[in-house]
């Protein structure tokens, strides 16, 4: 193999995470108007009183520039964004500081074009939009508000209209598995930067039997590696998408089928063929294929990622609520860089049961998250992976070809 496309196969990050993360998400509100089946806030209307003010919440992107450069990107979530009357003010106070801000606000009827225009001239750089079915009845059922897909769609549409950059996000459950495919067609039809499709974590609203089964996981991870050609995608609380990444790559370089080497159920094959029949193929997002393909940046709750509640308490992510400090009292670099549970988060020879032993862990790890959620224990097996470590029969070429796989 040529070594310059064994660099490829993963994206690394050009810096140490054990200093500064990739991403930062600062919940500014748990006010929404939305009531979605899975919220990880349980978002209700009215806005906490004791979140972090105007004030403090510029203080805390001061501290969020205090990373150094390349500067963390900053994603405003809530709640709705939109909910904060400061929301504007804090954005162009990020910008002007340096950092790289993306909004993610509720399909609500603030979500319309002039807060979309004023957002942009405060300076933000791309909204993130979610997206749960590709018609009302799907999306508007998990989201609990009648009309909810029609407001997001048009606030779709405003968004690159006024020429920010959108990032449409779908939590897969059981409710719309099979509705995958049409999504993924809505995404080629309006137009995104990145389908993020994410693994549901059963905390907050989320409940373990909206989960799809741990087969299932490995089948949409599957089709969404072929979806993946299309479309840039990557996954969220989905860590073994970059293992199957890496696996299926293999296969392809091998002419190897997956559906026998991966063992890959029935319900692979009906995403797969539904693919076929609703994609557009004509339609490929102009990237080169290794950028496309490649395995996502291996970042994990706590490790190149950290979130911050709207009162100021520093998680691992906004699925795992542990607090580790908060920004009232200690900076974040601090907390992020010194604070013990971030601190084992980071290190791969602290996982226990099937991710301790899975020649993987260095690039995947599982989702620390939904192995606290379900065990109570941030360090265990990631419980919705049905991978056997050692079974991939091509895992020792792997290990060749991407160093930091290496033990
Ligand atoms: S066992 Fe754990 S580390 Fe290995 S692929 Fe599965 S989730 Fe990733």
């Amino acid at each position: 193999m040529h070594p310059q496309r064994k660099q490829k196969l993963i994206r690394q990050p050009v810096y140490d995470l054990n200093v500064r993360p990739f991403m930062v998400i600062w919940e500014t509100t748990m006010a929404c108007d939305l009531a979605c089946k899975h919220c990880r806030a349980e978002a209700i209307a009215e806005r906490d009183p004791l979140s972090l003010t105007t004030d403090e919440g510029k203080m805390l992107l001061d501290q969020i520039e205090q990373f150094g450069k390349p500067r963390p990107l900053v994603i405003l979530t809530g709640g709705d964004p939109f909910k904060r009357d400061d929301i504007f003010e804090l954005v162009e106070y990020g910008t002007a500081i340096g950092l790289p801000l993306a909004v993610s606000p509720s399909g609500t009827p603030s979500l319309n074009r002039p807060n979309l225009q004023r957002l942009k001239d405060a300076g933000a750089k791309a909204i993130s939009l979610s997206i749960d079915g590709s018609n009302p009845a799907i999306h508007d059922a998990f989201r609990g508000v009648d009309g909810s897909f029609d407001m997001t769609v048009s606030g779709w549409h405003d968004t690159l209209d006024v020429g920010l950059k959108v990032q449409l996000n779908t939590t897969v459950t059981r409710y719309n598995l099979y509705d995958l495919p049409n999504i993924f067609r809505l995404a080629q039809d309006v137009g995104v930067m990145t389908w993020s499709v994410f693994f549901l974590v059963p905390t907050g609203r989320g409940k373990v039997e909206d989960e799809i089964t741990p087969q299932e996981y490995e089948d949409v991870m599957n089709w969404l590696y072929d979806a993946g050609k299309l479309l840039s995608v990557k996954t969220t609380e989905g860590h073994h998408y970059k293992r199957v990444v890496l696996q299926r790559t293999l296969l392809d370089r091998k002419g190897l089928d997956p559906v026998d080497v991966m063992r890959l159920g029935e319900t692979y094959q009906r995403l797969y063929q539904h693919f076929l029949d609703v994609a557009d193929f004509d339609n490929v997002r102009e990237v080169t294929e290794d950028r496309t393909r490649r395995a996502p940046l291996h970042i994990n709750a706590g490790n190149g990622f950290v979130f911050i509640s709207r009162r100021g308490d520093v998680f691992p992510s906004g699925f795992m609520p542990v607090s580790a400090g908060n920004v009232r009292d200690i900076v974040l670099p601090d907390i992020y860089r010194e604070a013990p549970l971030f601190r084992d988060l980071r290190n791969p020879a602290k996982l226990e049961g099937r991710c301790g032993a899975c020649e993987f862990n260095k690039i995947c790890g599982g989702s620390r998250s939904r192995a606290y959620a379900v065990s109570g224990n941030p360090l265990a097996e990631e419980p919705f992976c049905a991978y056997e470590p050692g079974s991939f029969a091509y895992h020792k070429e792997l290990v060749t070809t991407v160093p930091s796989m290496a033990p």
